[in-house]
């Protein structure tokens, strides 16, 4: 129910009764955001999507892990924020498609966890000793959450902008189609060259030498 003030207007709205759901004009374009509410982590997930996901096409889509530090303070120790900004002008260019925002923020390891595995890397580690040093696994995303947002959505064929085959091999054992692996190679310079050699030479990630 919602209360209004003497004038008519809406006030208060009840929580229960609103949808999250909103529309977002960005430097991308009109995209529409959903949150997407994780009971067992407690954590809101993202979905932006532009146009109408229904196509006799797939979907271009990019599903797209929380770094806080390349997302938001655009560090260049990973590519993550070039990923995002070239995911998102990708969207644009076809003028439809999907960005999943995933809260796991430092391959699934949390914030706090990757800041001590930088620490490690400053001393020597590459990106994955330094997970397993701390403990850690090297890769700890989990893409079940995406699978369930894109069927709500109801996403069935995909497009997905990555590099990496784990996810689309998670992807597709949660019945999601990928049709293809769309490369996303992006924002390569001095400071994540070794990151982008390692996650291409020891986390089976689909980049080349040639790429770097
Ligand atoms: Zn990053």
């Amino acid at each position: 129910m919602n209360v209004r003030n003497s004038d008519g207007d809406i006030v208060l709205i009840e929580s229960n009764d609103v949808p999250s759901e909103a529309k977002l004009p960005t430097d991308y374009g009109e995209f529409k955001i959903r949150i997407f509410h994780e009971e067992s982590t407690g954590l809101d997930h993202v979905a932006l999507t532009l146009g109408d996901m229904q196509g006799p096409d797939p979907v271009l889509i990019r599903v797209h892990s929380e770094c806080l530090t390349g997302d938001a303070f655009a560090s260049r120790r990973c590519d993550c924020g070039p990923q995002l900004q070239a995911a998102l002008h990708a969207i644009s260019d076809r003028g439809w498609g999907c960005l999943l925002y995933l809260r796991q923020e430092g391959r699934g390891i949390g914030l706090h966890a990757k800041i001590q595995a930088y620490h490690l890397q400053d001393k020597g580690a590459d990106t994955l000793d330094a997970n397993l040093m701390l403990g850690l696994p090297a890769d700890g995303r989990d893409y079940s959450i995406a699978s369930s947002m894109l069927s709500a959505l109801d996403i069935q064929e995909v497009s997905l902008l990555t590099n990496n085959p784990n996810k689309v091999d998670q992807l597709r054992s949660h019945q999601i189609h990928v049709v293809e692996m769309v490369p996303l190679i992006v924002g390569v310079g001095e400071h994540n060259r070794e990151y982008l050699q390692t996650k291409g030479k020891r986390m089976g990630h689909h980049i080349q030498p040639s790429d770097l």
